[in-house]
Parts: C-alpha cells; sequence; structure tokens
C-alpha cells in the first residue's frame, strides 16, 4: 500500500503519521520523489481499509494498494518516479538511471591474468566505458571448464581499478565471498544461474554495495522482480536489473534470445534501473553491435559487453566477446544512437 501525501506537508505531521501507521503494525518507508512524498507500507494490508489510514491525516492525498506481488520494486511503490544507484568509483561518482547518461560496462568474461585485465581496462576507459567487468568467481556448465582464479582476481581487479580509474563489477556466487568481494566491488553481480539463490539475495541485500541482478535464463518477468524484492526487503535499494538473454526454441543462431521487449514492460512495472547484455544475449561477437544499439534506440540506461584484448585466446566467452578495436568502434556507433534518443553517453565519446 502506499500512501501519497500532499505537497507541502510538512515534517511532523509525516513523523506522526508514521507512528500511527507503525501503530497498525506497518512499517512505513518514506520516499521523496521528485513531485512528491510518498509513505510505502509492506506488511499485512490486505485487511487495511485505505479509507481508515486516509483518514489519519488532511495532508493525505490518496492511500492506494500495490497490486503487484513486488511491492518496493513496483514502480507504483515510488509513485511513477524512476529510482537512481548511484555508483562511487575511483573516477567519481556514476548514476544508473532512466533520466541519466548512458552507463557502459566493458570487461573480459573472466580474470585471467594481470597483463591482459590492465591492458583491457586501459583500453575500455579510453573508449569511454564507466565500469570494468570481469569474472574471478565463474559459474560454469561444466566442472572440469575454467572456473576462474578466485581470490587472487580480485586482486587483479583492484590493481585494473587503481591503474585505470574503471569501477569494478564482478560476480559473486556464494554467501561465503560476499564481504571480500565487496572490498574490490563497486557493484556485486548476481548471475543468471543465482536468480533465485535466496540465501545469496538475502545477503547481498543486507550489505550496502549495489546489487547487478541478471535475469535467470528461464526466468518470467515477475520472477526476477521477485528476486529483486529480495534484495530491496533485506535493506539495500540499489538493485540495477540486468536482461542477459533467456532460452526459447531456437538456439541455432545465437545463444540466447535477447529479450529487449523487457525495455518497455519494465518501465512500466518497476523504477530500477536497467542493463542489456547483449554479449552473453547473442553469444556470438558479430551480433552484439546491432542488439547494443538497438537497446538504446529502446531505452536502456546502460549495457554490459564483453571486450578481450584477444577473444580466440579467451578462457571463457571468446565467440562472444569484442576485440578493444571493435568497442572502440561500437562506442562511436552507440553515440550516434544515444545522441538520436537523447541519453548521452560521457562527454569523452558524446559527437560533435
Ligand atoms: C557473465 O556475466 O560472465 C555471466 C556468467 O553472465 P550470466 O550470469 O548472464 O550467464
Ligand atoms: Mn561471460
Amino acid at each position: 500500500m502506499i500512501v501519497v501525501m500532499k505537497v507541502g506537508s510538512p515534517e511532523v505531521e509525516l513523523s506522526r503519521i508514521s507512528q500511527e501507521l507503525k501503530q497498525l503494525g506497518l512499517n512505513p518507508e518514506k520516499i521523496v520523489g521528485k513531485h512528491k512524498v510518498v509513505l510505502g507500507l509492506v506488511g499485512d494490508t490486505v485487511d487495511l481499509d485505505p479509507l481508515q489510514i486516509q483518514e489519519i491525516s488532511p495532508w493525505i492525498e490518496q492511500v492506494l494498494r500495490v497490486e503487484k506481488p513486488f511491492k518496493r520494486a513496483s514502480r507504483q511503490f515510488r509513485h511513477g518516479e524512476p529510482s537512481e544507484v548511484v555508483v562511487s568509483t575511483p573516477s567519481g561518482s556514476v548514476t544508473f538511471g532512466e533520466h541519466h547518461p548512458l552507463v557502459v560496462v566493458a570487461g573480459p568474461c573472466s580474470v585471467e591474468n594481470e597483463a591482459m585485465i590492465i591492458e583491457t581496462a586501459l583500453r575500455v576507459k579510453a573508449a569511454g566505458a564507466q565500469f570494468l567487468r570481469g569474472g574471478a568467481y565463474k559459474p560454469r556448465t561444466s566442472p572440469y571448464a575454467f572456473q576462474g582464479h578466485g581470490e587472487s582476481a580480485l586482486q587483479l581487479l583492484a590493481a585494473a581499478r587503481s591503474a585505470s580509474g574503471l569501477g569494478i563489477i564482478t560476480e559473486v556466487m556464494d554467501t561465503a565471498d560476499v564481504e571480500k568481494i565487496a572490498e574490490v566491488a563497486d557493484v556485486l553481480q548476481v548471475g543468471a544461474r543465482n536468480m533465485q539463490n535466496f540465501a545469496l539475495l538475502k545477503k547481498v541485500g543486507a550489505q550496502d554495495k549495489p546489487v547487478l541482478l541478471k535475469r535467470g535464463m528461464s526466468a518470467t518477468i515477475d520472477e526476477w522482480l521477485m528476486a529483486a524484492e529480495y534484495i530491496l526487503a533485506a535493506g539495500n535499494s540499489k538493485v540495477i536489473l540486468c536482461e542477459r538473454g533467456i532460452r526459447t526454441f531456437d538456439r541455432q543462431y545465437a545463444r540466447n534470445t535477447l529479450d529487449l521487449s523487457v525495455l518497455p514492460v519494465l518501465r512500466s512495472l518497476t523504477h530500477l534501473p536497467i542493463m542489456i547484455d547483449p554479449s552473453h544475449g547473442t553469444g556470438k561477437s558479430e551480433y552484439v553491435p546491432a542488439m547494443a544499439k538497438a537497446a538504446i534506440a529502446a531505452g536502456t540506461d546502460s549495457l554490459m559487453i564483453e571486450v578481450h584484448p584477444n577473444p580466440t585466446k579467451a578462457l571463457s566467452d571468446g565467440p562472444q566477446s569484442l576485440t578493444p578495436d571493435g568497442f572502440d568502434d561500437l562506442m562511436q556507433e552507440m553515440a550516434v544512437i544515444g545522441k538520436a534518443v537523447g541519453r548521452w553517453l560521457e562527454p569523452a565519446v558524446v559527437l560533435a
């Protein structure tokens, strides 16, 4: 349920209303939007009569029920206003959100060695990316495939962070690794295979670093938003949703089906920022540019693109990785589309 306050509602009145709501066994959450202040109510609200709440104060404009199973993640919970996820990086803060410039995350699938991660970081930074991605802990289908270098790769990510000034996004697969990864990462990634690992969702929800939540490969949008709800309900409001392709009937040409329709759909359902990953979404480097540009045209807030200095030698996901030169070219093309739809890339790559 949400309580929409009238413009100019006095602070004392808001505290008084919150107190009364607490006495009804509710836990009001104050959400200050650009235009309105809203009190979000999560808890057992089924038996509550909106009219009874309305009567608490003349400053209450409206009391509305949130119809969806996801509450905190729903757009309605913020009375239609998008949220922003602000991330500190060594080069300053970067904001993910609907009314902000596009944010680009680039880097290899896995951190392989120091030279490759530093080289990739410097190249993607020069091309205009704000974040370096790279897995230290890798979720692989086969137990015999490269599993990532683990803790030692975290040190390499830290080195790449200082060398480039880029923020770091890396995956966490195990609740036991959250603290250690959060020491290095500016954003924690929960991968597609762990989207419904509820213990992990609760754990990343109970710490402060922003979380990038990838869509499970067979997850419905409601399941995905309910997974986000776990993180929000545990106390972390900094969640970014990442579409990375889903399983459909045809896998002959593309690894997954990149579901770009999530862009308008999520916009209507949730206030959370959205990222598109055309690399895992297609599985082939030659398909990545078209889908990256389409994602910008369809309104994405950010992109994740795999880049490797020598894709043919990559220890994981080489076929879908762009070369640094290919990434450079794509950033130039993306700037053109960004300009056309009013979503600027950072000034370094905005075309005159
Ligand atoms: C990745 O980002 O390298 C990865 C494993 O992604 P996903 O969870 O989307 O498969
Ligand atoms: Mn990968």
